[in-house]
């Protein structure tokens, strides 16, 4: 008989590992411009240091973890716990207060296996040791960010605040006293997880669920001065830094270990796995499992799988292009300074389409759309004027200035 791999757990083929190294060599730059520091900690770990950490009543200690039950191991199903045991083994917060890590690897989870859902799954995986302030928030999911755009891929981000153990409490009875009015009509999950982890119940995918918590009070609304504060702090940052969000009431992380701000990463692009990478603030925890007192961490994890899924979608979607860029002359004189300079693109290469009739803007980038072109050079009177077009990346959605000529544009778009 012939033996085949475990289900949910999959080969990576020579035909990706090329996107992999690409995700994978993307991240290692992006972090270490960030000074992120590599740590590559086990993937077997004690049973005791998952459920202490990420906590009993949760859905991955509940049913996803792969243990040896006879020896009181587990494969690790997510990275945080295993590199704060570390760091705290080692002593690493003892040189200095604040210490930002990485680890990149596989992750095991017993879950259903569907597309971007496996039981062995990878993570890029980003902490941030010793900070409490808000920017450090604001400045991991700039990372998160900007990783993401190196890639070409186009997520949004949502962030929200779990408070901490001075206002979740008086949170939690709010909510079950809302909850138990309202059981009757809640998913057999939810019924069972409303006593124990009533916060669950918020981000349960399940539609009538949804429609019962829609009016549900939200945590936002009832965090403590500090915990307002810090929350305040962590929007003022992004603002400064230049990072689109929105806040989303209702995420609640699956891990006991969250407060304060909590955020994800989403995606329209891969149905129901939405989330590309998600994150939070877990300032007991270290303490918790032995590390020395107050000290405060925050931390993300990006699914690797989703991320290449993302890849290869638009690896799909430009080799269907039409053309790779499409020019957008706003009137005559840019279509007649824009021709030889489509002309001399097309001879280096790069499949290069225009529109001579000088359509409004909105119009041409509707056109540019169509065609499916990974870049849109737009081109008007006052670029003209200061000879610099405006190259946007239709996938990533940023546009910056560059010269109008062949050689700036085509290293711009990597011909
Ligand atoms: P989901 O809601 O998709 O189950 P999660 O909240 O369980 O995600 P985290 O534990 O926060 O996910 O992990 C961070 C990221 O790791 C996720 O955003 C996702 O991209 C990825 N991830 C989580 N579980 C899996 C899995 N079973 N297979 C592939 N990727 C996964
Ligand atoms: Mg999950």
């Amino acid at each position: 008989m012939k033996i085949v791999a475990l289900n949910g757990f999959k080969d990576i083929q020579p035909g990706e590992t090329w996107l992999w190294r690409r995700v994978e060599e993307t991240a290692r730059d992006v972090f270490a411009r960030f000074a992120f520091q590599e740590i590559r900690p086990p993937v077997l770990e004690k049973t005791e240091l998952f459920k202490r950490s990420i906590g009993e009543a949760t859905d991955i200690v509940e049913k996803e973890m792969y243990t040896f039950a006879d020896k009181g191991l587990t494969m690790r199903p997510e990275a945080t716990a295993g590199l704060l045991r570390a760091v705290i083994e080692h002593n690493l917060l003892a040189a200095r207060p604040l210490r930002r890590l990485f680890t990149i690897g596989p992750m095991f989870r017993h879950e259903r296996p569907q597309m971007g859902r496996l039981r062995q799954f990878h993570q890029l995986d980003v902490e941030a040791l010793g900070g409490a302030h808000p920017l450090l928030d604001a400045e991991l999911m700039a990372m998160g960010a900007a990783l993401l755009t190196e890639l070409g891929l186009t997520a949004s981000l949502e962030i929200n605040s779990l408070g901490c153990p001075n206002c979740r409490p008086a949170y939690r009875e709010k909510l079950l006293a809302f909850i138990a009015g309202r059981s009757g009509g809640l998913c057999a999950d939810c019924q069972r997880r409303s006593a124990t982890n009533p916060l669950r119940v918020l981000d349960c995918k399940n539609p009538a669920c949804r429609a019962e918590v829609a009016a549900a009070p939200a945590i936002l609304d009832h965090l403590c001065p500090d915990c307002a504060a810090h929350f305040a702090g962590v929007e003022t940052g992004l603002e400064t830094l230049g990072v689109s969000y929105q806040r989303n009431k209702f995420m609640v992380r699956g891990l006991d270990y969250y407060c304060r701000t909590t955020f994800e990463f989403l995606t329209t692009n891969l149905g129901a796995q939405a989330a590309v990478g998600a994150g939070g603030r877990y300032d007991g925890l270290i303490e918790q499992l032995g590390g020395p007192k107050d000290t405060p961490g925050i931390g993300f994890a990006m699914g690797m799988e989703r991320l290449v899924l993302l890849l290869q979608q638009q690896e799909q979607a430009d080799a269907e292009a039409e053309a790779d860029l499409y020019i957008a002359a706003l009137g005559a004189a840019a279509v007649n300074a824009c021709l030889p300079l489509a002309q001399h693109l097309r001879e280096r290469g790069l499949r290069v389409t225009m529109d001579y009739e000088g359509r409004a803007l909105k119009n041409q980038m509707k056109l540019a759309d169509r065609l499916g072109t990974a870049w849109t050079l737009i081109v008007g009177d006052d670029e003209l004027a200061s000879d610099n077009g405006l190259l946007r990346d239709m996938h990533s959605k940023e546009q910056r200035a560059v010269a109008l000529n062949a050689a700036a544009i085509g290293e711009a778009t990597g011909q």
